[in-house]
């Protein structure tokens, strides 16, 4: 179902009042956490006044240690609604279990899966059912092939609308703090019909090397980018060093207007 042999032409996938896949360059672009309400309604201002057109944030982190910042579960899936209804942004966070997706049905556009759990089937197949567009990240080892089969897990519960997000790969190199596999786009838009997206925050770990990677994301045809930004990197409780801030940002959107349609 995710295969372009029997789905040529590419796919579009409406989100609220927008979608990823047409001519313009979807950003999508926030904190890695709701930390709080007014942090979000900041960033979500910020990011609307620079042209992105989702904001995006975290309210039930996967965190690699079971002691670093958790997140606001629901009542950070409530402060979204407030920000979309404040900036008209579309309204994204990740999902990690059958209760996540039950409360982001009420609040918000579209749910992610995250790297984490690119093959956890009982969650993609809870998330085909939900009716809400998917943003399904590959995962730290996936190949391409798994990762096309894990969206195949979520469209044959009869729900088409999925984008890919390449977010890095595992590799023997260390000097990120995963390495981005820009390979990934021109294969998937040669395989498969589904609107692609690159997450060179996650990819790089390092806030320099978000500018440069996102260039390279536009040069290869993406259809949008995940960008973190943060109103006070230094203090953030989670991804701060991968983080920009709103002047970073608002620089990025404008070193990118030359090459892509921006709304
Ligand atoms: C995220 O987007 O905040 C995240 C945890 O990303 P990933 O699943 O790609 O690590
Ligand atoms: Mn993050």
């Amino acid at each position: 179902l995710a295969n372009k042999k029997f789905h040529p032409i590419p796919s579009v996938v409406k989100v609220g009042n927008t979608s990823i896949g047409s001519d313009n360059l979807t950003v999508i672009a926030g904190p890695c956490a709701i930390e709080s309400e007014e942090q979000l309604l900041l960033i979500a201002h910020n990011v609307a006044k620079s042209g992105a057109t989702f904001i995006r944030g975290g309210a039930y982190k996967p965190r690699t240690s079971p002691y670093s910042f958790q997140g606001l579960e629901e009542e950070g899936l409530k402060y979204m609604q407030r920000a979309k209804n404040e900036t008209g942004l579309a309204t994204i966070c990740e999902v990690t279990c059958p209760d996540a997706i039950e409360a982001a049905v009420k609040y918000i556009d579209m749910i992610q899966i995250g790297a984490r759990n690119m093959q956890n089937f009982h969650l993609l197949k809870e998330a085909g059912a939900s009716g809400l567009p998917v943003l399904l990240k590959r995962g730290l080892s996936a190949t391409i092939d798994e990762w096309l089969n894990a969206a195949e897990y979520i469209i044959s519960e009869g729900n088409p609308n999925v984008v890919l997000c390449e977010r890095g790969i595992r590799t023997f190199e260390t000097a990120t703090r995963n390495t981005l596999d820009i390979s990934a786009v021109p294969v998937l838009k040669e395989k498969s019909h589904l609107p692609v997206i690159v997450d060179p925050s996650h990819a790089a770990g390092v806030r320099s090397y978000i500018n440069p990677l996102a260039k390279a994301a536009v040069a290869c045809n993406a259809d949008g980018l995940m960008i973190e930004v943060h109103n006070d990197p230094a203090h953030a409780l989670s991804d701060g060093p991968q983080s920009l801030n709103f002047e970073q940002f608002d620089e990025l959107m404008l070193q990118l207007k030359p090459f892509a349609k921006l709304v």
